[in-house]
């Protein structure tokens, strides 16, 4: 088998362009989505997640309000930042990008933060209320995983999903995504045993580690789904967390670093932000 490729960049393109009819919408009515994005300090990766941010947000018509801190902020001084966004009633959404530098309480700034506005769905309260089954703000890149799932057509009810690593970023709230819609769901990790045995019976793989082509041909299933979260920074360039080349010769569907789960990103922060603009939270 030849896998099928998810391809993520064609696919945000085509759901970015439906939010901008939305947000045009919006905008006939009154309300200008506006997402304000922070940025504490120096991190060189996270200066370009916030740049691609600000450009997707730019493409949708949604107004980006960037807040650039030097990296010595105090956690005072953030927190006050963020309450402020908090009152701003023009301000929808309110993202702080991660990682904080190393003083300043990532807990702390998330606890801070109107839930309402939390469009990275990284509150206790979106968390809670994600795994309780209620309406939240699910976090962008659990829920560009799932989107990229449900675009291959296949139902993911009664599927055994296995999920490589246990982040509260990628790892939990996808299984719990993944468990709203009916799938057998394993989480492993670094303490699990014979993990390949385990990824085997997988009809849906999800990799999100962090270590270059971990998920080799043999630990797949034949005509498996297979979803690559990981981002590997190395000399030839940027790898994922699944050896594509074998594994695409396997598997059904498969994502390809980069342009797979990357791009679906940003389309769900601007998904989530229009979701602010419009109140639909609590619907
Ligand atoms: P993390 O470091 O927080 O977690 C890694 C997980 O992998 C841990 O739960 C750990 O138990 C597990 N793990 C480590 N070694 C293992 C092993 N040998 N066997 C089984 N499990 C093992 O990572 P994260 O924040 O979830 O990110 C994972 C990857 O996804 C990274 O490459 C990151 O860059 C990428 N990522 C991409 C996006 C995106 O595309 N937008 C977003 C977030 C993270």
């Amino acid at each position: 088998m030849s896998a099928k490729i998810l391809d993520g960049k064609k696919i945000s393109a085509e759901i970015r362009s439906s939010i901008k009819e939305e947000v045009e919408k919006l905008k006939a009515h009154g309300i200008n989505p506006t997402l304000a994005v922070v940025l504490v300090g120096e991190n060189p990766a996270s200066k370009v997640y916030v740049g691609q941010k600000e450009k997707g947000c730019e493409e949708a018509g949604i107004i980006s309000r960037k807040y650039t801190l030097p990296v010595d902020t105090t956690l005072e001084e953030l927190l006050t930042l963020v309450k402020k966004l908090n009152e701003d009633k023009e301000v929808h959404g309110i993202l702080v990008q991660f990682p904080l530098p190393a003083h300043l309480k990532e807990s702390a700034v998330l606890s801070a933060m109107n839930p309402e506005k939390d469009v990275d769905g990284f509150h206790a309260l979106n968390v809670g209320r994600l795994f309780s089954g209620l309406p939240c703000f699910e976090s962008c890149t659990p829920k560009g995983v799932i989107t990229l799932i449900e675009r291959t057509g296949i139902h993911i009810e009664g599927k055994n999903a296995v999920i490589i690593g246990r982040s509260n970023i990628v790892g939990k709230p996808v299984a719990a995504m993944l468990l709203a819609r009916n799938a057998t769901v394993t989480i492993t990790h670094s303490k699990t045993r014979n993990l390949p045995e385990v990824v085997k019976q997988a009809d849906i793989v999800i990799a999100a580690i962090g270590k270059p082509r971990f998920v080799t041909a043999d630990m797949i299933k034949e005509g498996a789904i297979v979803i690559d979260v990981g981002i590997n920074r190395l000399p030839e360039g940027l790898v994922g967390d699944v050896d594509y080349e074998m594994v695409a010769q396997k598997a059904s569907w498969i994502t390809p670093v980069p342009g797979g789960v990357g791009p679906m990103t940003i389309a769900m922060l601007l998904q989530n932000t229009l979701k602010a603009a419009t109140g639909k939270l609590g619907a």
